[in-house]
């Protein structure tokens, strides 16, 4: 009789996810190893602490407190400068570790990856204590640095499963033991349920996450919207999310469209080059990319292109920032005697946005900000395509500004 090979009652799917314990401070313990019983902080550049390892966490110290209020009230720890190619690096040999045991992994941060076991449960003989266990050391062997795995069948499930022991924890949640874990989780701790949420559903009495799912889906589905009902499968243990697997990164994104009629007017030629400018950086900023240069062209009626290059001082994901340097290099290359019939956008030089945490921002409070306008513009894009544009385009579509085009002129 054949069987088939990775089928098992109580894993009909296996995520693993792993998560460094306060990673970036673990990272300095690695390269300065006279730190390794003292308690060190990272982030004095930024004057907050941005990772805090386990012995200051027992002196009470929190990610986000202030550098300056740390010195004050905790003289002996070792407060450090954030090394990012140095947790980068670190990073990296760890994915390469991981890739012995598994070769589905998706990198959700510098220091969370899960992995999709489902195929080689049988190549492990579903032991997945044993392989948990397996990793841990493996990593602890290589890299000293310690890590809390949760596998379980779903990405959200594993989520949970790591943090329910932090630091070197291990969790496996079966099928069977997943109404046990459940309810040992109160429902705001639940990855992907946020304050608000959370809030609703203890008024509706929903307490932990087993309450949640003892709920009848036609309950879900009356009072809540389609990121809780998934949530409320996978935390029932069927799969919603699959890993992400990285692709190829395109090397330069373009953006160019022809219009008619052909024109002189220059703020139509702006208002056409900002719809490419924006409709560019929305891709890039879905690929996870960050961009330095740009080339803009311009398209005569004789086929002519006449562009521009930009190099920008630093790497970003938003036009906001360079739509005033855009402008000029437009007059720039503009004749006014002359007819165009297209414009163009180039990105170039692009670099995976997690360098974000590299700190290559001239100003990075001004980017924090840009980033979290840029995600509720592009979650409201999303659901109404090109809902928000900016003013720039107020030439390109008059038609649809007339039944209502919201246009986004904000200053950062
Ligand atoms: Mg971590």
């Amino acid at each position: 009789m054949t069987t088939k090979s990775n089928a098992n009652k109580n894993w009909p799917s296996t995520i693993l996810h792993i998560d460094s314990d306060a990673f970036f401070a673990s990272c300095e313990k690695v390269v300065s190893p006279y730190l390794k019983n003292r308690p060190v902080v990272t982030g004095a550049e930024r004057g907050i602490a941005t990772s805090v390892c386990y012995i200051a966490k027992k002196l009470g110290i929190k990610r986000g407190m202030l550098i300056k209020d740390i010195k004050k009230q905790f003289p002996q720890v070792v407060i450090r400068n954030s090394q990012y190619k140095l947790y980068t690096l670190i990073s990296n040999k760890m994915t390469k570790i991981l890739a012995r045991f598994c070769d589905k992994i998706e990198n959700y941060s510098i220091d969370e990856s899960f992995l999709d076991l489902t195929e080689l449960g049988s190549f492990y003989n579903h032991s997945y204590t044993k392989l948990g266990a397996t990793i841990k050391n493996t990593i602890k062997k290589e890299l000293d640095i310690t890590v809390s795995i949760g596998i379980s069948l779903t990405k959200t499930l594993a989520k949970l499963a790591s943090k329910h022991r932090k630091p070197d924890g291990l969790t496996v949640v079966a099928k069977d033991q997943i109404k046990n874990f459940l309810s040992q989780i109160a429902i705001q701790d639940v990855w992907g349920i946020g304050n608000k949420t959370a809030n609703k559903m203890i008024k509706l009495g929903i307490k932990t996450a087993l309450d949640f799912t003892n709920q009848n889906i036609n309950f879900i589905k009356t009072y809540f919207y389609k990121p809780q009902i998934e949530t409320y499968f996978e935390l029932k243990g069927i799969k919603i999310y699959d890993i992400i697997l990285k692709k190829e990164k395109p090397k330069s994104i373009t953006r160019s469209q022809t219009f008619y009629p052909p024109t002189k007017n220059i703020k139509i030629i702006k208002s056409h080059l900002s719809a490419n400018i924006d409709s560019a950086f929305r891709q890039l900023r879905k690929l996870n990319l960050l961009t330095n240069k740009i080339i803009i062209f311009i398209k005569t009626q004789q086929f002519i292109y006449l562009k521009s290059e930009i190099n920008l001082p630093c790497y970003t994901a938003y036009p906001l920032l360079i739509y005033k340097r855009i402008d000029r290099e437009l007059i720039k290359i503009y004749q006014p005697n002359l007819e165009y019939r297209a414009t163009g956008v180039v990105l170039l030089n692009l670099k995976s946005a997690d360098l974000r945490q590299l700190q290559i921002f001239a100003d990075p409070d001004k980017e924090a900000k840009l980033q979290s306008l840029y995600e509720k513009i592009d979650l409201i894009n999303q659901k109404y395509p090109n809902c928000l544009t900016t003013g720039l385009q107020t030439y390109t579509k008059p038609h649809k500004q007339k039944k209502g085009l919201f246009l986004l002129n904000i200053k950062v």
